[in-house]
This record gives structure tokens, sequence and C-alpha cells, in this order.
């Protein structure tokens, strides 16, 4: 018996291990210090009313035999894929069709189990600095991983680079630097994807945060995309859904790969194979939560919370940007992406001991993140405004 060694290669990950242990031993110290946590990836608003009340509707329904749902289709009930191909992409005028859409129970599952329909033979090419998940699952594959720079040189929206890759993890709005890929830089990738016939791993799992007209909301508004791309959404930080779990992955069934013999093969057959086999759906219960999310009640409920965030990012981006930082994202993305000076580590505890706020290193997300740090805009309105006061008179 041997173990896959792939997993010998993963770099062990001490960013968030780190990060307590630093703020624990300042709080032994200080024990009366507030700390604010602006570090964190994780909503804090409550769900959206009208998710709740589908929730008590669907729980109820389990108690007669008439209503009672076991095991449903591995790849999402009918009405939740329908209200996702109307509202995601048909209302934005792209064409996508219930039978392309596989409901999941998260973007993190599903970016990281594509690996299993796709040749463990294939360049990977990853942005860096990275959310960690596509790196790490594909060193479990043992793939080859190549790294793009996404640096400030090309706004942390990189083009695709000179060699060829097989397997490319976009990611827009970006999580850590907050950046978004334009229709410009996004129509390159697809050009790049089929010249080089490449799938393009799209993860738009911060959508609901673009608030720039003309950044596109969906590769497959991008001539060609069908033909190469896979796109994954999530009710996570869209409708708080983090502890829901609930997400969908889009594979167009125009989109194929090669296989030994040469012969193309679909990848939704073969996604709708994977998923069949090794996945058994997400509950009911959470799956018509998510469709509540399509109601009138429940869209005007996440724009509000979304709006909520959003505030709390430009309080973010403006304080810092007075406190004299030079500051990237928080436009589209809930997330804020300082230049900070000297190493992210030595930040991470200068503003620790200075102001009690707590953020993230960008070392921790890539070696071109050092040198940067992460705040997120998902803390209270309260938290936020006191961290940028005291970073305001603190630098
Ligand atoms: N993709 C990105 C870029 C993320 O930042 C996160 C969560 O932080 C996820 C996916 C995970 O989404 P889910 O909660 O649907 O698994």
């Amino acid at each position: 018996m041997r173990i896959n060694d792939n997993y010998l290669n993963l770099k062990e990950s001490y960013l968030f291990s780190d990060i307590a242990r630093r703020v624990s031993e300042y709080k032994e110290k200080n024990p009366c210090a507030e700390i604010i946590r602006l570090g964190i990836g994780d909503v804090t608003r409550p769900l959206p009313a009208a998710v709740i009340a589908a929730v008590h509707k669907a729980i109820d329904e389990q108690s007669s035999a008439e209503g009672f749902r076991g095991y449903g289709p591995e790849q999402g009930y009918d009405f939740l894929r329908r209200a996702i191909a109307d509202n995601d992409y048909r209302a934005n005028g792209v064409d996508i069709q219930e039978d392309e859409i596989f409901v999941s129970d998260g973007a993190k599952s599903d970016t990281g189990n594509i690996g299993d329909i796709l040749s463990n033979d294939n360049i990977v090419a990853i942005t860096d600095p990275v959310y960690p998940v596509y790196l790490d699952t594909n060193t479990m594959a043992g793939r080859e991983i190549k790294y793009i720079p996404s640096t400030a040189e090309n706004e942390f929206a990189p083009n695709p680079p000179e060699y060829r890759a097989d397997m490319v993890y976009l990611c827009s709005p970006n999580n850590p630097t907050g950046s978004v890929l334009t229709r410009e830089k996004l129509k390159a990738w697809v050009d790049y994807a089929i010249s080089n016939n490449a799938v393009i791993l799209f993860d738009s799992a911060y959508v609901a945060y673009i608030s720039e007209p003309d950044v596109p909301r969906s590769i497959y508004e991008i001539d060609g995309a069908k033909k190469c791309a896979i796109e994954f959404r999530s009710f996570s930080k869209t409708a708080g859904f983090t502890g829901l779990r609930c997400a969908y992955t889009v594979v167009p069934k125009e989109l194929s790969a090669k296989a030994a013999d040469g012969s193309a093969v679909s990848l939704n057959k073969l996604w709708l194979r994977r998923q069949t086999t090794k996945f058994n759906g997400v509950p009911y219960i959470v799956q018509r939560a998510a469709e509540a999310v399509y109601s009138p009640e429940g869209k005007a409920q996440v724009r509000e919370t979304i709006a909520y965030y959003m505030e709390n990012a430009r309080i973010i981006r403006e304080g810092l940007a007075a406190a004299g930082f030079k500051v990237f994202g928080g436009v589209n993305a809930p997330y804020i992406w300082m230049k900070c000076p000297g190493a992210s580590w030595d930040f991470f505890d200068l503003l620790l001991n200075r102001t009690c706020v707590v953020g993230t290193p960008g070392s921790g997300f890539g070696k071109n993140g050092e040198g940067y740090f992460r705040l997120t805009a998902f803390g209270t309105r309260e938290n936020t405004l006191e961290a940028l006061e005291r970073i305001k008179k603190a630098f």
C-alpha cells in the first residue's frame, strides 16, 4: 500500500494559524486591547429574510409524505437550475441551458474536483498571488504548475503567457487582489485558450460585487468562451451561504477535450458522470434557499447586503489612501489590496501593534504577494470605521 506521494509536495499552509498565533500572543501581552479583524474572508451579515423563509417552508414540507424529499438529482433540482439559467445568464443576454449547470456544495470543492476529469499530464497555469485551492489541488494531482505573475505593472490582471498551458485558472473579481479582468483581457485569455486547446477554469465567486457596468459578469459574454471555459459561481459571498453551502458550475456542451486516441470528448458528459458517481447532491432545503435568492425580495435583500459590504470597502480604500498607502481593489470586489512598507509579515506586526487591526499578509497567497497586505470588507460598519480611524491616526 502506498500513499499519493503528491501530497508530500504540498506546502504546509501556516497563514491563518500564524495569524491566530501572533494575535493571541499580542492579546496575552495586551489583555485590554480591542482587536478588529479585517483579515477574514467569511461574510458576517445574516442570511436574507427571503432565504430564511424558504428554509422554513422547505423544512415544513419534509413532515408530509408528499413533501418529503430524499436523494435528489445529483446535478441539482430543475427549479434551481432554471432560476440560475434565467437570472444569472439569460437576463444578461447569455444563453446557458439548464443541463449545462451543475449545482454543488461549493466553488472550493468544484474548482478542486474539476481536475478529476482532466489529465494529470496537463500543464496548469495559475496566477501568483492566488486563491490557494487551485495550487494545492493540482499539486495533489501531481500536475506541472506554472505561475503567471499578477503584479501592479499588469494591474493584478495578467495577460496570457508566451508559453503553452492546458489548464488556466482565472479568478475575477480576484481574491486576494480585488482586481477584475476587463473585457479585452478576458478576450485575450479566450483567444489564448482556443489557440492552445486549453481550458479556462473561471472562478467568479465574487461576481455579485462588480459595480462597474463594463466589467464582464460571465466569461460567456466573450465570443468563443463556451468552447474553452468552465465557470464557477457560489452563493457563499453573494447571499451569505458560507455555512449553508451552495454553489454551481457551468460546463457548456460545446466544450470538449481530446482523449488519448485523439477523439473529442464532451466535458459536460464527463462532469455529469463524475458528479453522479462521487456526489449525492445539495440538500433540497438548501436548494430552495438558493432559489429564494432570485425572488424579488431575495434580490433586493442581497443588493442591500452587498451595498453594505461595498460601503465598508469604500471606507477602507479611501481611509488607507488618506493615510498615504497605495491601494488596489475594493471597487468590484470585497478585497482591498494595499502596498505595505516592507515585508508583509512585518507590516502585519506593525499594524497589530500600532492599531490592533488584523489583516492578511499578501505573501501568504504567493511570492508576488510579498510587500502587499489584504483587508476585507466583511467586517461590521462600526469596526471598519474604527479600524480606519486608528490607521489614519497611526500612520
Ligand atoms: N473561490 C474563491 C476565489 C474564494 O475566495 C472562495 C472562498 O473564499 C471560494 C471560491 C469558496 O467558495 P465556496 O464557499 O462556494 O466553496
